[in-house]
């Protein structure tokens, strides 16, 4: 190799370690199945309602090769900090896997509501103690005022949106919906199976209207109710919007969907991703 030669590509590996470099600061939401979700900043990782056993027959389930990375910690599922769960149903919580999943990942922090916490206690054994250390139970009534938690790295605000259903149906279930800030620079929105009534958001208006998420995950319902879209557009306003708990019956291309359906971003296939954008 001629010097000239070995200098051009010395350039280009610095150039593409620069490239790296930049890529570091973008943040990326990785889908895995139902509400189940990955968003990364930097070397700050969180996981959102990733671990479940029930698809009551219409919605998707984690392939197994993910979930075997996930309980190993293989990349991507590598130095998770923090697990955020949205509620105690089945396709988006499994309390005896949670327990697995803090005993065999001794670095996870998790964050649910009181209720699921209850329910992992009552699937794990008297060797178990240590792992409750790691988790902190929210325990939010429906109209209480959102809370704040700080762990390093990551701003946490919490409130309870009751759950789909609302007023009749499903009083009970502690659904919460988090809003986390990784490294001070990217704001993202889990909603779990909130229910699309603005009667629930009006009451915390300040808190809407402060720190709008660089991108939201609702529940599709939110993007074929006329309440949900204007629940988004005029009090969460996210920068960007990504559908999920989609049924495996709506398909991934958008011209084959319900037509109220076409317009909107949804994840559909476990391992798709999404660039974070906190630019303005
Ligand atoms: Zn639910
Ligand atoms: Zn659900």
């Amino acid at each position: 190799m001629t010097k000239k030669a070995s200098q051009i590509i010395a350039g280009l590996a610095l150039l593409l370690l620069n490239m790296g470099g930049v890529q570091a600061h973008e943040s990326t939401a990785h889908y895995m199945a139902n509400e189940g979700l990955m968003v990364e900043h930097g070397d700050t990782k969180i996981l959102f309602d990733p671990l479940f056993r029930n698809s009551y027959g219409q919605y998707m389930l984690l392939p197994e090769e993910l979930e075997e990375a996930l309980f190993a910690g293989a990349a991507p599922y590598d130095g998770i900090d923090a697990v955020f769960v949205s509620h105690h149903h089945g396709d988006h919580f499994s309390p005896i896997d949670m327990v697995r999943l803090l005993r065999e990942q001794p670095s996870i922090r998790l964050y649910a509501p009181n209720q699921a916490v209850i329910a992992m206690r009552s699937e794990s054994s008297n060797n178990d103690a240590d792992i409750f250390e790691r988790v902190t139970a929210v325990n939010l009534e429906y109209k209480d005022a959102p809370v704040t938690l700080n762990m390093e790295g990551l701003l946490i605000e919490a409130v309870r949106i009751p759950h789909s259903g609302w007023p009749t149906g499903r009083l009970d279930i502690e659904n919460i919906v988090w809003r986390v800030t990784l490294n001070e620079d990217t704001t993202v929105l889990h909603m779990g199976d909130a229910d699309p009534n603005d009667v629930h958001f009006a009451q915390d208006a300040q808190y809407w209207n402060r720190n709008n998420p660089h991108m939201a995950f609702p529940p599709y319902w939110f993007f074929s109710s006329s309440s949900g879209r204007e629940i988004l557009n005029n009090r969460i306003k996210a920068k960007r919007s990504v559908g999920v708990h989609v049924p495996v019956t709506i398909p991934a291309d958008p011209l084959l969907r319900p037509v109220e359906l076409r317009s909107f971003d949804l994840f559909t296939s476990p391992g798709e991703t999404r660039t974070i954008s906190t630019e303005d």
